[in-house]
């Protein structure tokens, strides 16, 4: 009696042992077919954002096109081109021998700032600068609101200035107004603005001057000065890059958002020809972030960005390599992971579901994480998506989507240069003659993300070939938009006559 007691217990129990062990091996079968199902996600999307060396040399050609056909337009009123080419009135870069005390504004896609700028005729004397971030508020709010925080910021600044920096009686103190939205401009200081991006919105700015709007907000600041220029952050930089190197030919912006500008023949522009000499040069700015091909390598996770964005179906080239949407692209890959994959779990983390909560700057650190178990990837994840107990494998599954969503940006930009320097005839040697030429790169995405930038620098020289390479160089430039933004403003400065004086 008692051993059939015993035998069934013991029957009984190896019963639960093998459903215990049954259970297991279910759940790490389960594990296992979703792990694959997350990897088979990342290697789709890996593959779709490929960008080979033909593929970039395809997008360069366009951008050479589109460039022409903008150029070729600017005059008629046909249809709209994809690149606006937009003419900036800027066509005497600064000499270097401006003199005087100037101000210049920047309003770009995350920063205000205001800068004085001393400039000694050869040389920055002094410059001093106050930043603050733009009230998200304010990016969607209306006119007179953004302009009048512009103005308040700018008297706030005045106000604190000592004595050595009062201008003499009947001086009027000039700025130049570096505003990084696409304008049409009527003159070197008038503009009206033809769209906002970078996540901007107030729709009675549309369509009107800018310079006007801000003369305004000033006067209703008791604030006595006088814009000299318009330009955008482009621009401002091409200015700065030429002060400090005469061999410097374009500007590339990667920041919030992404531009680019040039020094144009004058005749290659209808619009302006016969009102330049032939000799004449004439800066244009892009406004590249428009750009589209065939050939951009978009994935579904780029279409449900662009959806979600506040200007679907536009800036489809900033879209993909510019600094505020590189750590969205990341969050919506990981998003489809998690839900169709259950890569974090069973439950999906609330926070991953919510737009822009993984920035570029986030994705910068954990791409640079060297620590053998990816510990900032680990924090990241803590802190901002709040998802712990993540394995290494995990993690180093996310530190290969933001290789993957980076390596493509910074790739296709390097495109876009190349583009531009085919249009000015500078990717090949002439006549064995090696021409230096010099791209001036500004933006916080090239200067804080180090895996970025070596990668646009790399795809550079692979695009050229070695002995193209040699005389072609990208300079960072070192907060040379806001002092070309001075420069601007000196050289095109109403006392124009006392300075040279
Ligand atoms: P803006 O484009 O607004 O004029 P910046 O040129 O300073 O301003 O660029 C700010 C942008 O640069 C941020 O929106 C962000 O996308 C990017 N950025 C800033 N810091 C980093 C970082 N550490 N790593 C990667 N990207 C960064
Ligand atoms: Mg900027």
């Amino acid at each position: 009696m008692g051993k059939v007691v015993v035998s069934a217990a013991v029957i009984c129990a190896a019963a639960v042992c093998a459903v215990a062990a049954a259970v297991v091996v279910r759940r790490r079968m389960q594990r296992t077919k979703r792990w694959e199902k997350a990897m088979a996600i990342v290697k789709d999307f890996e593959e779709k954002c490929g960008t080979p060396t033909w593929k970039l040399e395809k997008v360069a050609d366009a951008m050479t096109q589109e460039m022409h056909a903008g150029l070729a337009a600017s005059d008629s009123q046909g249809a709209p081109t994809m690149l606006k080419m937009l003419i900036t009135y800027v066509s005497n870069l600064p000499s270097g021998d401006e003199k005087g005390l100037f101000y210049a504004l920047d309003l770009g896609g995350t920063n205000f700032r205001v800068l004085r700028v001393q400039l000694g005729g050869g040389a920055v004397v002094n410059q001093e600068v106050s930043e603050v971030s733009i009230p998200l508020d304010l990016m969607v709010g209306t006119s007179e609101a953004l302009f009048d925080f512009i103005a308040a910021e700018l008297a706030k600044f005045v106000e604190q200035e000592g004595p050595e920096f009062q201008l003499p009686p009947g001086r009027q103190r000039e700025l130049c107004f570096t505003f990084s939205f696409p304008v049409m401009q009527s003159s070197i200081a008038s503009g009206n603005l033809i769209k906002w991006t970078k996540g901007f919105s107030i729709d009675d700015a549309v369509g009107q001057d800018v310079v006007a709007e801000l003369t305004r907000a000033m006067a209703r600041k008791g604030l006595d000065m006088r814009v000299s220029a318009l330009v955008n952050d482009t621009v401002g930089t091409l200015a700065g890059g030429r002060y400090s190197n005469k061999d410097v030919v374009a500007a590339v912006i990667l920041g919030t958002g992404t531009n680019a500008a040039y020094v144009e023949r004058a005749n290659a522009i209808p619009k302006l020809r016969g009102l330049l000499p032939k000799s004449g040069e004439m800066v244009i700015n892009m406004e590249w972030g428009t750009f589209w091909s065939t050939d951009l390598p978009f994935t579904e996770y780029d279409y449900v960005l662009d959806a979600e964005s506040l200007n679907p179906g536009e800036q489809m080239f900033e879209k993909i390599i510019s600094g505020m949407y590189l750590g969205e692209i990341v969050r919506i890959v990981l998003c489809k992971m998690a839900e169709e994959a259950s890569f974090f779990g069973d439950i999906i983390p609330p926070k991953l579901k919510i737009p822009f909560t993984l920035r570029t700057p986030d994705l910068s650190a954990m791409h640079h994480d060297t620590s053998s178990d990816l510990k900032v990837v680990d924090t990241k994840l803590k802190n901002i998506l709040e998802i712990s107990n993540t394995s290494l494998e995990m993690r180093k599954v996310v530190v290969q989507l933001c290789n993957i969503v980076a390596t493509r940006g910074a790739r296709l930009a390097a495109a876009g240069i190349l583009g531009i320097l085919i249009k000015l005839g500078r990717d090949k040697i002439k006549d064995g003659e090696k021409q230096r030429t010099v791209i001036a790169l500004d933006g916080g995405l090239y200067e804080h993300y180090a895996e970025y930038r070596k990668c646009l620098e790399n795809t550079l020289k692979e695009l050229l070939g070695e002995e193209v390479s040699e005389s072609i160089v990208i300079e960072q430039s070192n907060d040379g938009s806001g002092i070309g933004a001075a420069l601007l403003a000196a050289s095109h400065s109403q006392f124009l006559e006392v300075n040279k004086s």
